[in-house]
């Protein structure tokens, strides 16, 4: 698996440059220029330069009467000619001298025996020294740090984020096959674009992965790349926010670039919540950068056509956060939940982790799954890890039961205050708590009541869940249905307090949800006795939430509550009475949804009608 994390852009580019000119400057000034005068002229005394010329080194001489200054052609000490200059003395004897050695006496001694050379060194030199080094800079500059707008360079020259072969497939992905179920439709779409273009069909553009954390959805967007065998464009929210103004939304619109050019591909957009955040519309500014971010994705995302066949995955483990413009039709409108494994689910992928460490033959992976309710898909990977550390550390080549067993409680008690693994007095509690609710449901209206009862706990933080679906379209509700429903809703607590005598804090959700339909049932939809077919209260906005404001007297406020909280007991009173006499059933259904982790609701009424 290749890692395709960019190298980080440096922050202070600019000011490195300003840095290194500075030094250049520094050195030439104070090193190399004055060497390289001093090569050219150099001062003697006056007496020096007479016994320079009773030697017969010195071959020209030049009288500057206006310097003071005598400047003289003469032969080193190493034999190279070379310019001097002494002061001008009175000297009667000089001229005699002079002649006697030979001398030439010029009109002027150039001072500098290059003037083209020096130009050269002094000006052409360090020019060239200064492009050449702003040219490097800007490079590095333009690869990472400040983007087009702040050098009003060109594109930017963003990473390909081509990755042709994930190595990924779905066998690497254990479990989770609602959501590789619902991934495979756009791995057949990226195979054969043209099927679906040819019939018109669009496909959503975007599917967003949503779920805890290591629970494989960066893992199922390359397996869905490798899958489909075509290129995976990626990069993470985070990535974006540490850049400079403007770079963010540069960077995806190169990105959407490339993916347009090698279509059919993935764009796989990792923790989108990073830049995906509710835009509040407040704040100084602060949040202009990954606002503009974000815009530029939205545009992008409508830009562009989606019968090309690119697809783009997002992953985010908190879907509530999201500006609600990334869900809108046409954009991430299709979600795809990864939830942590079930016991199937862990002993698959447990069994995937293990084919790459030698396992003894016997290990029994149901018990570990067993132990490890709750843990997510990269606990389970890190604990076949540790579970071959131990083994090396036991000087031992291969895995055994007892490694894996010692790891779980390594991993499962370090993480176990980050992530829920819950204990298995709770999951009886929770199992009974679900089996409460289903077991209500189906003796009141006698119809598999239930698509799924599960007791693995869920993104939103719920324990557990009985995910209810009604038959069929259903826009009228009788006040039997209703009424009904709150029972259903009081199930969960009631059956705790059957079996375990005592009260959980689990049930707080339905206790809400119960409250608030009763209430509905007295003011809005006129199913009370008491009160009968009077509106007690208004919806006041029906597209944000529906609050509702009451229109009634002191009295008939408090009588309300009266009526509400008599409802809510009638309910809990039948779902009492339902469960005490189907006590068995209860029983055995939670045992067995303890061991499954989650049941089906076919298989919940099958086992229900053997009781019977
Ligand atoms: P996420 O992106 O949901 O936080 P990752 O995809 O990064 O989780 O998963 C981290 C690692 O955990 C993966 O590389 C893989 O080794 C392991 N893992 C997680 N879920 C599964 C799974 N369903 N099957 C196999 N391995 C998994
Ligand atoms: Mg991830
Ligand atoms: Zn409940």
């Amino acid at each position: 698996m290749g890692n395709m994390k960019e190298k980080k852009p440096s922050k202070k580019p600019l000011v490195y440059y300003c840095i290194l000119v500075a030094v250049i400057m520094m050195l030439l000034n104070s090193l190399v220029f004055p060497m390289l005068m001093e090569a050219q002229i150099r001062e003697v005394g006056y007496n020096e330069f007479l016994k320079m010329v009773d030697e017969g080194s010195v071959k020209q001489v030049a009288r500057n009467e206006s310097e003071g200054l005598i400047t003289f052609l003469a032969v080193d000490e190493n034999g190279r000619e070379r310019v001097y200059k002494t002061g001008i003395w009175p000297d009667e004897d000089l001229r005699a001298r002079l002649e006697q050695a030979n001398v030439e006496f010029a009109a002027a001694i150039p001072t500098q025996s290059s003037p083209l050379l020096t130009f050269l060194l002094t000006w052409i030199l360090p020019i060239l020294i200064f492009a050449a080094l702003g040219q490097f800079m800007m490079r590095k500059l333009q690869n990472g740090g400040i983007g087009p707008n702040a050098m009003s360079f060109g594109k930017a020259n963003a990473k390909v984020y081509v990755e042709a072969q994930t190595g990924k497939t779905f066998a690497d992905v254990a479990g989770e096959d609602e959501a590789k179920e619902a991934l495979s439709e756009i791995v057949d779409f990226l195979h054969n674009p043209g099927k679906y273009a040819k019939i018109g069909a669009r496909l959503p553009k975007g599917a967003l992965l949503v779920g805890p954390p290591g629970t494989g959805k960066t893992l199922l967007a390359k397996a869905v790349a490798g899958e489909a065998q075509v290129p995976f464009f990626s990069i993470s929210g985070s990535e974006f926010v540490e850049m400079f103004v403007g770079m963010g939304a540069a960077k995806v619109r190169d990105l959407f670039q490339q993916a347009n050019e090698k279509a059919p591909c993935i764009v796989f957009i990792d923790e989108i919540d990073t830049i995906g955040k509710k835009r509040d519309g407040g704040g100084l500014g602060g949040n202009d950068e990954r606002e503009q971010t974000l815009n530029q994705l939205l545009t992008e995302m409508d830009g562009f056509d989606g019968k090309k066949g690119v697809v783009i995955l997002a992953a985010t483990n908190r879907p509530d956060s999201l500006d609600p413009a990334l869900l809108r039709p046409g954009r991430f409108d299709r979600r795809i939940p990864v939830e942590l494994p079930d016991l199937g689910g862990r002993e698959a992928i447990l069994r995937v982790h293990a084919k790459n460490v030698h396992m003894a033959n016997d290990i029994d992976f149901n018990a570990i799954a067993r132990a490890t309710s709750g843990a997510s898909g990269a606990e389970l990977a890190n604990i076949v890890n540790e579970a071959a550390l131990r083994a090396v550390r036991m000087g031992r080549d291969i895995v055994e039961q007892a490694d894996l067993e010692e790891s779980v409680e390594v991993v499962i008690a370090g993480y176990q205050r980050k992530s829920a693994v819950i204990s298995e007095r709770e999951k009886q509690i929770v199992a009974y708590h679900e089996i409460g609710h289903a077991l209500v449901a189906a003796k009141q209206s006698d119809s598999a009541p239930v698509h799924k009862i599960t007791i693995v706990p869920r993104t939103s933080g719920a324990l557990g869940y009985t995910m209810q679906v009604e038959e069929g379209e259903h826009f009228l509700m009788s006040r039997e249905e209703a009424f009904n429903k709150l029972a259903t809703l009081t199930g969960g607590r009631t059956a705790e307090e059957l079996v375990f005598h005592s009260a959980t804090t689990g049930a707080s959700n339905d206790i809400e949800q119960a409250t608030r339909l009763a209430r509905a049932m007295v003011t809005r939809y006129g199913m009370s006795d008491r009160f009968g077919m009077v509106a007690l209260e208004t919806v006041e906005n029906a597209y944000l939430g529906g609050d509702s404001s009451l229109a009634c007297s002191q009295e008939t406020a408090a009588s309300i509550d009266h009526e509400v909280v008599a409802m809510v007991k009638e309910a809990q009173d039948k779902a009492r009475k339902i469960l005490s006499e189907n006590m068995d059933a209860l029983h055995k259904l939670s045992k067995y949804l303890l061991e499954k982790e989650t049941i089906t609701g076919e298989e919940f009424m099958q086992m229900l009608h053997e009781q019977a």
